[in-house]
């Protein structure tokens, strides 16, 4: 039987189904263990994060009492971290000819009835043009599994077409990549394409499910996925994006799982992931949620999103169109610091619509609002909407932005970086109410740039963006 060891570099050792069963049984045996829930939270309130085990227990207490002080804590720690701003992208899906059988996705090939659709090159850029009229600059690149029709070679062409459109005063200057897992060689094309993170969702941590929901094609091999963060940071790519998808097995087994996961890469490699994204199982052609018994209800789903909050303080977290409004406002306040908005998961869907016969999605969209509406909204929430992408341009990625964090100097950066872009899209892409409002965002928040230099480059940007037509400037 496989033994527990964070550092090693087998699936089996690192994700280990033994920890994690013995995880659960001592958050149950403690989960009203009051002396260790306080032990727990005011180390938490440390702000250096806790382990699997201690966040399994946070996730097994039922106390109200406790359960509001781990909210009122994770909210705090977002604010702290991440201060107001959310980071906007869109996902674009290239292709989804798949090979393989993941029961649960409407990509798997047995699916005769989905319209298999690959974007060429002609089409990435009017998809690319549609999502920079928007107002888009960062994308994560969406395909299935397929070496003859997505190879890496296609993938490579698609990264290289979107960063060359310069479109009216649009750019996307950051692609995240969520492709299968592959090869060393492979992720070290992909970073030398200049990709921002390779994200990637284990879909569930537990072997055996895995096995059972990926019965078919290179997918189902367990080690060879859960393994894929360690290549892709040996091929040099070192912000990667960890996932699972909710709904598919115990949500318990996963949360453990997923900070096992974050503390392995930190142990391997000394640095964490740089986001966790928290999809849950969506409708889908050929795909009823129903049929799955793990579903979520939304007050679990925030559960989980406040204590992954806490026990991970550094690493940013994701929320998709996969949920709604009402979720979305609920887990922004727990800690979620990025979302993507006007979103469309069918293929070549930005240019125009799909019609109902031809449907490509991947799942169905809760949240249908434009990016201007999802803009405007998250200001009227006290947010500052982000079109943020300099971290990895200046270089700071990996244990380099984690050491931005930690110097406490993101008020400093991030902060003036977010309201200059805002107003790049308030100038050229906002309607009338959301650029009143932004306006009035960015002058009030000038205010609390503490480093009175740093506020003053900031300001004259602004006005240079506003009156002098400039753009892309950057800390
Ligand atoms: N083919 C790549 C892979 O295997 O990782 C890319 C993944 S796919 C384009 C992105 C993610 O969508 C998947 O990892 C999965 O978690 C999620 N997904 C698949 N089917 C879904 C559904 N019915 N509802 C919600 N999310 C789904």
């Amino acid at each position: 039987m496989a033994v527990y060891n964070p550092k090693s570099l087998k699936a089996e050792e690192f994700i280990n189904d033994g920890e994690i069963l013995e995880t659960l049984r001592y958050a149950d045996a403690h989960k009203d263990d009051t002396e260790l829930i306080d032990r727990i939270i005011e180390k938490a309130k440390l702000r250096k994060g806790i382990d699997h085990r201690e966040a399994s227990v946070l996730l097994a207490c039922e106390d109200e009492e406790k359960l509001k002080e781990i909210y009122a804590l994770a909210e705090q720690i977002k604010k702290d971290f991440y201060g107001d701003r959310i980071v906007m992208f869109a996902p674009l899906y290239l292709s989804n000819y798949c090979v393989n059988g993941c029961v649960y996705c409407p990509y798997h090939a047995k699916n005769k009835h989905i319209c298999r659709k690959k974007l060429t090159q002609d089409e990435v850029r009017d998809e690319v043009i549609a999502l920079q009229d928007m107002g888009h600059k960062r994308l994560a690149i969406e395909a299935g599994e397929d070496p003859v029709h997505n190879p890496i070679e296609y993938i490579l062409e698609c990264i290289d077409t979107i960063y060359s459109i310069k479109h009216k005063n649009g750019a996307i200057r950051r692609v995240n990549v969520n492709i299968a897992a592959t090869t060393v060689e492979n992720y070290k094309k992909l970073h030398d394409a200049g990709i921002g993170t390779y994200i990637l969702f284990q879909e569930t941590y537990n072997k055996k499910s895995y096995e059972e929901l990926h019965p078919t094609g290179p997918k189902h091999n367990y080690d060879y996925h859960t393994e894929a963060m360690d290549r892709a940071m040996e091929g040099g790519i070192d912000d990667v994006g960890l996932g699972v998808l909710f709904g598919l097995e115990l949500y318990r087994y996963e949360l453990a799982g997923i900070l096992m996961h974050a503390e392995h890469l930190e142990a391997v490699h000394g640095v964490g992931p740089h986001t966790i994204s928290v999809p849950r199982i969506k409708a889908a052609d050929d795909i009823d949620p129903d049929t799955f018994d793990n579903g979520i209800d939304d007050e679990t789903f925030c559960k989980i999103i406040a204590i992954i909050r806490i026990a991970v303080p550094y690493t940013g977290m994701i929320i998709s169109t996969r949920e709604s409004k009402s979720v979305r406002e609920k887990a922004l306040r727990l800690g979620i610091s990025q979302i993507s908005g006007g979103s469309k998961t069918s293929v070549g869907g930005y240019v125009e619509p799909e019609p109902e016969e031809e449907n490509s999605a991947q799942f169905d969209v809760s949240d249908q609002r434009t990016l201007d509406e999802v803009v405007c909204w998250l200001m009227e929430l006290g947010y500052i909407p982000s079109f943020c992408t300099a971290c990895y341009r200046e270089g700071r990625t990996g244990d380099r932005f984690m050491a931005l964090c930690k110097s406490g100097q993101i008020q400093n950066c991030c902060h003036p970086n977010a309201l200059m872009t805002l107003e790049e899209y308030l100038v050229d892409y906002a309607g009338p109410k959301t650029r009143a409002i932004g306006e009035k965002v960015i002058e009030k928040e000038l205010l609390n740039i503490p480093k009175e230099k740093v506020r003053a480059i900031a300001a004259q940007h602004i006005d240079d963006i506003k009156n002098n037509n400039k753009r892309d400037f950057r800390f």
